[in-house]
This record gives C-alpha cells, sequence and structure tokens, in this order.
C-alpha cells in the first residue's frame, strides 16, 4: 500500500493553524504525536483523537486553545497525569507535557518528569507510535522520525525504540498491545521484540485485568483474531490469560483413533464467525465454545473419543472465566453461557431427520438468539471435506428452514403462556398452588409437542383437560 506523507492537507486545515497561533503566542513547542500521524500516513480511517505533547505546560495550551475554538466543550483536565482535554467538533484533542518517565518493577506507572520531545519519543512503545509532526512557528509541518519509524510502517514492521526487553519490563501491557496492533494492522513483530515479549511473559503479572481484556476485546473485533490469539500462545502470554484454552491444544491417539486439536479448531471458528458477525459477544462464545472439552474428554472403546456433557461443563467455565478477567457478570455473560450451553443442538437437528417438536423445543430454548446461535454453529463447519462441508452448511440452511416455518405457525420465540396464572386460578377458583405450575407446563409442553397451536382458545381447552385429570373442578362463576 502507498503512504500518504505529504501533510499539508491536515497542516492547512483550520485546527491546526489556530494550533499554530497559539503555540507561537505562549512561547511553547508543540507536535502531533503518535496514532494520529501513524493513521494518518497508513490511510487508516481517522480515529477520534489527536495526541499532542507540548515541551511546557499541555494545560496551559489546551486552556489557550479552547478559547479560539468555536464551540469547543470546556477544558477537562486530568491533574494526576498533568493532561488536559479538549472535545471538539466530534474530535478529542489530548495535551500532554513531554515526559521522561522512571519505572518501578512492581508497576507500570511510571515516576514521571518533564523531559524532551525526545525523551518523549524514547518512552513509545513502537517506533511506529513514535512519529509526529511539528507545530512550531519555525518548522511548521516538519516530520520527526528519530527512530526509522516510517520505514517501519513501509515494511509492516512492529519494533520498540529502545531494547525491547527494557520497553516490555518496563510496561507489560506494550506486550499486548505488539500483538493486538499486529493483528489489527496486519504488521510483523521484529524477531528481537517477540523474543523479547517470550522473555518477559511474567510480567503479566502486573497488569491489570480491565487492561488486558481491553486489548483481547480489540484483538476479538479485528476480522481475524486467529493472528493475535495465535501471537499470545506463541510468545506464552496466553497462559497468564485464558490457561483454559491452551488446555484444548493438541492431539492424542488411542487405538489409531485421534480427535482433533481443539485449540486450533477454536480460533478457526472464531474466523470463520467473523465475516457473518460483529457481535464481540458472539465472538467470545466462539472462542468459548469448546473450552469443556479438556475436562470432559474421554476415550471409550466402543466410542471412540468422546467428550460427554463439554457444553454444560463449558457454560459454568464461561462464568469463571468472565469472574477472572473481571468482566461484567451481566446479561452479555448470559448471553455467551447460553451460546455454549446450546451450541451443540442445532447439530441434532441439522442431521437427523427431525420432528416439527424437536426444531420447536430449540426455537423455544433460544428465544430471541435463536439466529445467532445457528449462526456459530455453521462457523463450527471446520471439516477439510469439500463434500462433507458443503453437506454440513447445506443440513443448517434447512434448519433455517424449517424454523422459519415453524416461527410462521406459532411464534415460539419470545413464548408467552397463552393461558395465565391469574386465568387458571379464576377459573378452578385456586388460591396460589403448584397444581397452578402443573397446568402451565402441560399447556407448554403440548404446545410444544404439536399437540396444539399456540393460541388462546385450544391453550383454554387443555386447561380444563388438565384440571380436571388433576381432580380439580370450575369454580361456580366459571360454569
Ligand atoms: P489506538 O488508539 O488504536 O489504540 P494508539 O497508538 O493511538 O492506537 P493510544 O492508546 O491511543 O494508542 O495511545 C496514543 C499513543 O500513546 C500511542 O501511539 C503511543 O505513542 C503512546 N502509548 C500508548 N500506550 C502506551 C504504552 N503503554 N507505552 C508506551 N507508549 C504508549
Ligand atoms: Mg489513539
Amino acid at each position: 500500500m502507498k503512504l500518504q506523507t505529504d501533510f499539508s492537507k491536515i497542516m492547512n486545515s483550520q485546527l491546526f493553524h489556530v494550533l499554530k497561533n497559539t503555540v507561537e503566542e505562549l512561547s511553547v513547542e508543540a507536535f502531533v504525536i503518535g496514532g494520529f500521524v501513524r493513521d494518518f500516513i497508513l490511510k487508516r480511517k481517522q480515529k477520534k483523537d489527536l495526541d499532542i505533547v507540548v515541551l511546557g505546560s499541555g494545560i496551559d495550551l489546551a486552556k489557550a486553545l479552547q478559547i479560539k475554538l468555536p464551540g469547543a466543550k470546556p477544558v477537562q483536565i486530568f491533574k494526576t497525569y498533568g493532561t488536559a482535554m479538549i472535545h471538539w467538533e466530534g474530535l478529542d484533542i489530548e495535551f500532554v507535557g513531554a515526559r521522561k518517565e522512571s519505572y518501578l518493577p512492581e508497576s507500570r506507572n511510571p515516576k514521571v518528569t518533564p523531559g524532551s520531545l525526545s525523551d518523549d519519543q524514547n518512552r513509545r512503545d513502537f517506533t511506529i507510535n513514535t512519529l509526529a509532526i511539528s507545530l512550531n512557528h519555525s518548522n511548521f509541518g516538519a516530520f520527526i522520525d528519530p527512530f526509522n519509524g516510517l520505514e517501519d510502517l513501509k515494511n509492516k514492521i512492529l519494533r520498540t525504540p529502545l531494547d525491547p526487553n527494557v520497553t516490555f519490563s518496563d510496561d507489560p501491557l506494550r506486550m499486548l498491545r505488539a500483538i493486538r496492533f499486529s493483528n489489527q494492522l496486519n504488521f510483523t513483530i521484529e524477531a528481537r521484540s517477540l523474543q523479547a515479549i517470550s522473555k518477559n511473559r511474567s510480567r503479566m503479572n502486573i497488569i491489570s485485568m480491565e487492561r488486558i481484556v481491553d486489548e483481547l476485546h480489540k484483538i476479538l473485533v479485528t476480522p481475524k483474531p486467529s493472528i493475535g490469539f495465535t501471537l499470545l500462545e506463541k510468545t506464552g502470554l496466553l497462559k497468564f490469560i485464558l490457561p483454559e484454552l491452551i488446555a484444548l491444544k493438541g492431539v492424542e491417539e488411542i487405538e489409531g483413533q485421534s480427535h482433533k486439536d481443539n485449540f486450533y479448531h477454536t480460533l478457526e471458528v472464531v474466523d470463520n464467525l467473523c465475516p457473518n458477525s460483529d457481535n464481540l459477544w458472539l465472538r467470545w462464545a466462539a472462542l468459548l465454545h469448546d473450552i469443556g472439552k479438556a475436562e470432559t474428554k474421554k476415550f471409550k472403546h466402543s466410542a471412540g473419543w468422546t467428550f460427554h456433557n463439554h457444553e454444560f461443563v463449558g457454560a459454568k467455565m464461561v462464568y469463571k472465566i468472565f469472574k477472572r478477567l473481571k468482566m461484567p457478570l451481566n446479561e452479555k455473560m448470559k448471553f455467551v453461557q447460553k451460546m455454549v450451553l446450546m451450541s451443540s443442538r442445532p447439530i441434532v437437528i441439522a442431521e437427523e431427520q427431525v420432528t416439527d417438536s424437536a426444531v420447536r423445543r430449540l426455537v423455544f430454548d433460544a428465544g430471541s438468539e435463536i439466529e445467532d446461535l445457528i449462526t456459530l454453529c455453521e462457523a463450527d463447519i471446520t471439516t477439510k471435506n469439500h463434500q462433507l462441508f458443503k453437506r454440513y452448511h447445506n443440513n443448517f440452511k434447512l434448519v433455517r428452514e424449517k424454523i422459519i416455518k415453524v416461527e410462521e405457525k406459532d411464534h415460539l420465540r419470545n413464548f408467552q403462556p397463552p393461558v395465565s396464572g391469574e386465568v387458571i386460578m379464576q377459573f378452578f377458583g385456586l388460591y396460589p398452588c403448584r397444581e397452578i405450575g402443573i397446568i402451565k407446563e402441560a399447556i407448554k409442553e403440548a404446545i410444544l409437542d404439536g399437540e396444539i397451536p399456540n393460541k388462546n382458545e385450544a391453550a383454554f381447552e387443555r386447561m380444563k383437560e388438565e384440571g380436571k385429570r388433576l381432580g380439580l373442578t370450575p369454580h361456580e362463576k366459571s360454569i
């Protein structure tokens, strides 16, 4: 891809002119730096943040600029970090004083002292993130690239500006960032930097779970997350994040029978899913859909390799994993659990001559998530046998058709009991008791079995029959 190194278009914009004038008025020096410059050169869709490093007070520059930008929101000041931010025309402009950092082994938060531009560039994670453009009158628009970051952008290489062992040990989050950038940008991590990641892997212990999960999410939303997860595994970082996935690695053979490598299978499923769903949580479900297989793996003479009940075990593991990663234990987690738990259900329907009743039960249990579940199952097809691949996909097409048919008839997706508990109580003159539950369950079962339609009248008749069977008599007013 051709890089874009002519900055005149942005330098001539209103914002950069105002910036230049303000920088001059305050007699400070300032530079645009980092992700904005990198993404401009790569012609990536510009994100909404613009980082400006200042030799002097970033807060003062932000305040002076805010007054001159029509419609700019008040300056937000982050005292602890000495940074300031202006929100203007959908852009977050962040100002930070140039800094020099020194680290203590137990923390990734450094001691910070004011520094030069070059100090500030030294402390950055990758050469491609050190690129700066001058906002100063004397050399407005000059490109400052002390580490040949432009060359690395051309060659698609991630390299730390200083000794990678120091860079990664100082702030091990950079190891995850390396892998994430490699995945996002399709860049190669230079050999010495890659080795340093492996070497410093135990430094993962000082990164907060929130930051780890942030990076995992950025990997998961790329078009091909397997790139990131393969690197996480190869460098040994995955062990600190999701050891359960590593437990899926490997193939065992007994009596000439082997099973597939469920680690690589899992990554393939995640990749397969990506073109068909942007839903981050469905991608999580793909990542964890076979997570219970390590614990449930058994070899049986008669049946070969089995993973009996792995979906159930897996769904329970989802909770533990989310908890350990400090991810919210909310409806998103429940969705992932549900997908894992149900991940084999549609296969049964695809494989056999099924009754409408089995389809109805699947739709009933999956509810509004039926679409996502089938999409996940389709991604789960990783056979390399073309014939089988085609047949399995075709089977799911049929499953989708069956679901539509059943849905048209019975509307089971968001099932509401057609006869309520209140109606039952009134009809038989009951107070709350277990018979009401029994009757409701009988009606639901009759609908799912296709004995009666999901309609009020038919359900009412079934209620009467079921009441009779239970020895109930209609209340006088009901007759
Ligand atoms: P993205 O916004 O896609 O995550 P980015 O490069 O803009 O990419 P930010 O987290 O916004 O990343 O950080 C802005 C800049 O700050 C980076 O380009 C990099 O120069 C620097 N930076 C961010 N995090 C670190 C870090 N942990 N160590 C060193 N430098 C960092
Ligand atoms: Mg950024």
